[in-house]
């Protein structure tokens, strides 16, 4: 396993970094939060730029990069454009891998291309209100119909599906089997007849919305199956421990900027004539801090290598997951306290990085459920 960069790799790390430090003003930084606006223009950039197409194949408009550059990439734009990295996920990593790898020829021409050139946008609705972390116990029903499937039932908790042209749906299709064994993944058109997405009000990342999506007699043709009928559960499950790299990556890139966030405001602030940066408790906070943060990009770096190199890495992207997404909310936290009363204030970023990452442990699998993998696959 290597675990250094290549001169290719530092250079997409650069160039996402140039990115974001040229795209994001501080005014569009508060704008995405103040207002949940979210900046469909700079997504089309990020396409123009190859960015979108790095785990995507040359023959589908990508660059076939690999995991290791994909975290790179996750990292450096999670800190300032965190809702476009979200987009990214679920969309790419998530909905076109899982196209790619177990789409059929027709679907792979038809939706790769203009994901990577990011014309259309991808949601994953698998959660519903009874269903989140047993995601096979998904109750929302698919029942043949003419030439193909009426969908009725509940999606909650989808992120981006108000920004999305198609979602892939998990779906009940045999009530008789065992769960796994019954389900069923459609590739649905978000502007179908009877399908209502509703925004949720939320704590964070304001500017990618999630969403309950309703399932009224939705059409859809047996054509938009993916990965065959009953076979649904291999999707639901395909990309986990991409998304879980993913999501390490993430907060990485999120903890680094709070950390450092932190860190500038105590170089320049005074109080009982000393900067408090020097003060014992901050010079050991911010030492410790930053020796977790390298701990966690190592184990996501670690997971991605191992990814890259076709081995099994089940148990180091749930580490990878269960350590960023803990650290970076107790880091968030502890940033508060560095700016003191400036910390509360909407005008400092702080309180806006805790509640950004406080879903962290929550989404791509519970930190309660990253142990129970881990502890699996220790044999325990
Ligand atoms: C911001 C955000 C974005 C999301 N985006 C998407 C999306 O795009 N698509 C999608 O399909 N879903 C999405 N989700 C849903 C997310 O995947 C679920 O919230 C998550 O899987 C947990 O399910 P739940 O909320 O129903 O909690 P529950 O499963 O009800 O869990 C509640 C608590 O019980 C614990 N628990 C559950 N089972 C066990 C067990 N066996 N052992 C020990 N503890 C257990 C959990 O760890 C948790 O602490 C998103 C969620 C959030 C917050």
């Amino acid at each position: 396993m290597n675990l250094g960069f290549t001169p290719e790799q530092e250079m997409l790390r650069d160039s996402v970094i140039r990115f974001a430090s040229r795209e994001c003003s501080e005014e569009l930084f508060r704008k995405m939060d103040e207002e949940a606006y979210y900046p469909h223009e700079l997504y089309s950039k990020l396409a123009e730029l190859g960015f979108l197409g790095i785990p995507l194949p040359m023959e589908y408009g990508g660059s076939g990069l690999g995991c290791v550059s994909s975290v790179i990439f996750q990292e450096e734009l999670s800190k300032r454009l965190l809702p476009l990295q979200m987009t990214f996920q679920v969309s790419i990593l998530s909905a076109g891998m899982a196209i790619l790898q177990l789409g059929t020829p027709a679907q792979k021409d038809r939706f790769l291309r203009p994901l990577a050139e990011g014309k259309i946008n991808f949601a994953i609705a698998f959660t519903e209100p009874g269903a989140g972390s047993d995601a096979a116990s998904i109750s929302l029903a698919a029942d043949p119909a003419n030439d193909g499937y009426r969908l009725n039932g509940q999606k909650i908790f989808i992120s981006a599906a108000d920004i999305s042209d198609y979602m892939i749906v998990s779906t009940r299709t045999d009530r008789k089997v065992p769960k796994r064994a019954g389900i069923t993944a459609f590739i649905v058109d978000s502007k179908s007849p009877g399908l209502t997405i509703r925004k949720i009000s939320k704590l964070g990342v304001k500017a990618n919305a999630y969403c309950g999506v309703f399932f009224d007699d939705v059409c859809v043709p047996a054509e938009n199956i993916l990965n065959g009928l009953n076979q649904g559960w291999a999707v639901v499950t395909h990309s986990l421990e991409l998304d879980r790299i993913g999501a390490a990556a993430r907060w990485v890139g999120l903890a680094q900027e709070a950390l450092d966030y932190a860190i500038d405001y105590a170089r320049n602030r005074s109080q009982f004539g000393r900067k408090i940066g020097s003060f014992e408790w901050t010079r050991d906070l911010f030492a410790e801090m930053q020796t977790k943060v390298d701990a966690a990009r190592l184990l996501t770096y670690r997971a991605a290598c191992l990814m890259d190199e076709r081995k099994p890495c089940r148990k180091e992207a749930s580490m990878a997951k269960l350590f960023a997404s803990e650290l970076v909310v107790d880091l968030s936290r502890k940033m508060m306290q560095v700016l003191g009363g400036y910390s509360y204030a909407m005008e400092y970023h702080s309180q806006r990085y805790l509640r950004d990452c406080l879903f962290a442990t929550i989404g791509a699998g519970t930190s309660q459920i990253q142990k129970l993998i881990i502890a699996n696959e220790m044999r325990l």
